[in-house]
């Protein structure tokens, strides 16, 4: 049985945090492969706007990925032109790849914001979470939000242990509206794709 980890995120932009997540979720759990899924856009702002947005978040994450033989970028989510929710990816990943085992892998916000999540109940039976530590959430914390999860919904978590990386696409956005360097926060073609594209530039 095939072994995938998806590592699902809006990438606007990519950064360290994301790669070294899926890098340590492959090593720790022995997966085949790491698929990077940038979600499609949300239904609100304006829609030229929107889909040059929406290129720009996929052509990072493809920079991202494209010389690591593990990593994959995955438009399922991009291509489909709307918003789409993990329930329904995750239904239709294990409707395609019968053979597959799927990990889902998130931080530590996601874990706890996940029965916020349209139809939260249905992603559950379709992978495994691997959870990350992130910002102020201790290891305490984690476990006992992983253990409520099973409890109450039979959720198969594992925790994910990575180097806590304090990065957020949000600080890199305004760092880049501030002019500030982001080097070493993004693969250094992202950077590049970023300044050439000047993105982030007025927000
Ligand atoms: P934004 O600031 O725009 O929300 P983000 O950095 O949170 O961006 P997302 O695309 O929202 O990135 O996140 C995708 C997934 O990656 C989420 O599950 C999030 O918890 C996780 N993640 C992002 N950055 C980190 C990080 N530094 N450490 C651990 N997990 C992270
Ligand atoms: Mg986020």
């Amino acid at each position: 049985m095939k072994k995938i980890g998806i590592m699902g995120g809006t990438f606007d932009p990519i950064h360290i945090g994301h790669l070294l997540l899926g890098q340590m979720a492959y090593e720790s759990f022995a997966l085949d492969e790491i698929w990077f899924l940038p979600n499609g856009n949300p239904p609100h702002k304006d829609a030229e706007v929107n889909k040059k947005a929406l290129e720009h978040r996929v052509n990072m994450v493809e920079l991202a990925t494209e010389n690591v033989p593990h990593f994959r970028l995955s438009l399922h989510e991009a291509k489909i032109g709307r918003h789409s929710y993990t329930y329904e990816t995750m239904r239709e990943f294990n409707q395609k790849y019968p053979d597959t085992q799927f990990y889902f892998i998130l931080g530590a916000d996601s874990l706890f914001a996940i029965e916020e999540w349209a139809h939260f109940r249905e992603i559950f039976p379709t992978c495994i979470i691997l959870a990350a530590m992130r910002d102020d959430k201790d290891q305490d914390e984690m476990k006992k939000q992983i253990e409520y999860l099973h409890e109450k919904y039979d959720a198969r978590i594992e925790l994910l242990r990575a180097p806590l990386l304090e990065i957020s696409s949000t600080t890199i956005r305004k760092r880049a509206a501030a002019h500030l360097s982001i080097s070493y926060m993004v693969p250094d073609a992202v950077a590049d794709y970023m300044i050439t594209n000047n993105l982030y530039e007025e927000d």
